[in-house]
This record gives C-alpha cells, sequence and structure tokens, in this order.
C-alpha cells in the first residue's frame, strides 16, 4: 500500500469529514452506574475526536480513547479530579490520532498510568504516521499563510509525540483482564478499521465499547480492511451486549447496532457489483441505517460514502491492504 496516498486519503477524508459539523459541548453524560461518555466534537475546520469512555473501578478510572484535541483531553483531566480518583489505566481502541494524542497529557499527569493497546502503533508511526507528517510538513513549507497552517502543526506536534503514544502493556491476544478492580474482556482484531482494533466488553455494565469499528455517520474505511472489518461486526454481534459506544456518535442499543451490521454488509456487497453507481450504494445506506442517522447528517454519509467505494471499495487498492500487517 502507497503510505503517501493512504495520508492524503485519511486527512482528506476526516477533514471532510469535520467542515461544517456541529460544535459539540465537552461535557460527560452517565449511560450506566460509573460509566461515563464523551462524545468526540466535530467542530467547523477542525478534525474529530474520538468518543471516550470513562469507567470507574475501585482503584482508578480506565479511560477508552484519550481523543486529539487538548481541549477533549482536558475534560477528561477535569472529570478525573473532580472525582477525587486518579486515572490508573488507558485503553486505546486504536492508533489514530483522534483516539491516542490525548495520551501525552494524561501520562503527564499521571505519570504511574499504563497504557493497554494494540503494538500495531509502532509501524504506524514509522509507516503511515511518519508519511502524513512528511506531508503536512510539504504542506506548511508550500502554503506559510495558510489558515490552515495551525492545524498542520498541531498535527505534526501530536505524531512527533512518538513514544509517548505507544502502549506500556501491549494487547497481543484476546484476554480477560481486572484494570483498576474492574473486569473487562478486551479483543483485539488485526484485519479491520485498521490492523490493530482493540475493543473492549464491561461485564458490570454490559456495555461493549467498540472504537472505530462502528462510526457514524460511515465505516471510516481510510485504513480498512473490508471484509475482516465484516466479520468482526459478527463477533461483536455475539457479545451479550445491551449497550454499544461507537467510536463517533451516539450509543446504540442493540437493535441498532443489528441495524448497522446489516447495512454495513449490503454496503461492501452494492460496492462489489458494478452495476450500482456510488450514489446508489450511499443512497441505500441511508435508508437502511434509518433513524441511527440524524436527517442533517445524511448529506455528509453520502458525500463519503461517493469518496470511499470509489477510493477504497472499488479503488486499485481495494482490499490490498487485508492480512499486511503494519502496512495500514
Ligand atoms: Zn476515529
Amino acid at each position: 500500500m502507497d503510505f503517501r496516498k493512504a495520508a492524503v486519503r485519511i486527512a482528506v477524508a476526516l477533514v471532510a469529514l469535520a467542515v461544517g459539523a456541529k460544535v459539540q459541548a465537552q461535557s460527560f453524560e452517565t449511560i450506566a452506574p460509573d460509566l461515563h461518555l464523551l462524545r468526540g466534537a466535530f467542530a467547523p475546520g477542525q478534525q474529530p475526536d474520538g468518543n471516550t469512555v470513562m469507567l470507574r473501578g475501585r482503584r482508578g478510572w480506565i479511560v477508552i480513547d484519550s481523543g486529539r484535541h487538548e481541549a477533549h483531553t482536558q475534560a477528561i483531566l477535569r472529570h478525573a479530579s473532580a472525582s477525587g480518583v486518579p486515572i490508573s489505566d488507558i485503553v486505546n481502541t486504536h492508533w489514530h490520532l483522534d483516539h491516542v494524542s490525548g495520551n501525552a497529557l494524561l501520562r503527564r499527569a499521571y505519570p504511574d498510568v499504563e497504557v493497554h493497546a494494540s503494538r500495531a502503533i509502532v509501524a504506524a508511526m514509522d509507516g503511515f504516521l511518519a508519511n502524513y507528517r512528511r506531508q503536512l510538513a510539504t504542506l506548511a513549507e508550500r502554503h506559510p499563510a495558510s489558515p490552515e497552517m495551525p492545524n498542520w502543526v498541531a498535527e505534526m506536534a501530536r505524531i512527533d509525540h512518538g513514544v509517548l503514544l505507544h502502549p506500556t502493556v501491549p494487547i497481543v491476544e484476546n484476554a480477560r483482564r481486572r484494570l483498576a478492580g474492574r473486569d473487562l474482556d478486551i479483543r483485539l482484531s488485526t484485519d479491520a478499521a485498521t490492523d490493530g482494533d482493540v475493543w473492549v466488553y464491561d461485564l458490570a455494565s454490559r456495555t461493549l465499547i467498540a472504537g472505530d469499528l462502528v462510526t457514524l455517520p460511515v465505516p471510516f474505511l481510510d485504513t480498512a480492511c473490508p471484509s475482516g472489518w465484516r466479520r468482526v461486526l459478527e463477533e461483536l454481534d455475539d457479545q451479550p451486549f445491551t449497550r454499544l459506544v461507537p467510536g463517533h456518535g451516539a450509543v446504540m442499543d442493540r437493535k441498532g447496532f443489528r441495524r448497522y451490521r446489516a447495512a454495513f454488509g449490503r454496503l461492501l456487497e452494492c460496492a462489489g457489483r458494478g452495476h450500482r453507481s456510488a450514489a446508489q450504494c450511499a443512497d441505500a445506506w441511508v435508508r437502511d441505517l434509518g433513524d441511527l442517522l440524524q436527517t442533517d447528517e445524511q448529506a455528509r454519509a453520502r458525500e463519503l460514502l461517493d469518496y470511499y467505494i470509489n477510493a477504497r471499495l472499488r479503488g486499485p487498492g481495494a482490499s490490498a491492504e487485508c492480512d499486511q500487517p503494519g502496512r495500514r
């Protein structure tokens, strides 16, 4: 896979996603006892933050994903500090910058925190992220007066955190772990949205925290192996959850997730059939999701799917990334 092209794609897709989107307040909502959600913001002209889930255990907070922008991570720190309970563990669902960048700030505030994540970020730092950084540096050099400059500089600074974003406790297999005194099933999938997707099932609350294996308004296919991703959605469905927290978007119940999963399968089938246009497949996606998608998200969903179907599901690189660890 051509890292440079991939980096352009992710940058383009994420910027497209962000432009014109709503600003959301940075505040936590309680979705179950001792389980709080901070929705990732999509501010106009900014790249998004992933959702953050904070689970309270007997010995501290477990933070699942730490956000991209400092304001998001500061909200996490305030939430912990107001409770008087320290952050003991971070779990990163995958290495994208909207989910890991806040690790640096959290580790500065809590130097003993353990970071549980796939090792895929180590290869991404030398591959995808290194190339993305070079692209940003070139843009900054060529367009010094661009209004985008602060965003480019901030993205480069996030990548420059380097090993601060790496795991201290790598996740290399599926396992039940007790973190902060709380029992979690932690699973690793290596061929889905990225080559190292971690998902977490919290036994006490029957909540599945899916990271970017489930995202609205569309699946973000920039670094994905679509067929592997579809298989992982079946595994998710086998878990006994009653609510699912996606990487972006609102909490779903099982019925909502089933609808998402079915729509995902139909999207791949539609894209695989040559006689349906990208617009027809996007229309079907919007129809299949129904009220999982708010009316004001439908236009963006169509726009993103037009791009993903042509560039990722039908492009020359379609599925070429599957089974090649470290290359996405
Ligand atoms: Zn994300």
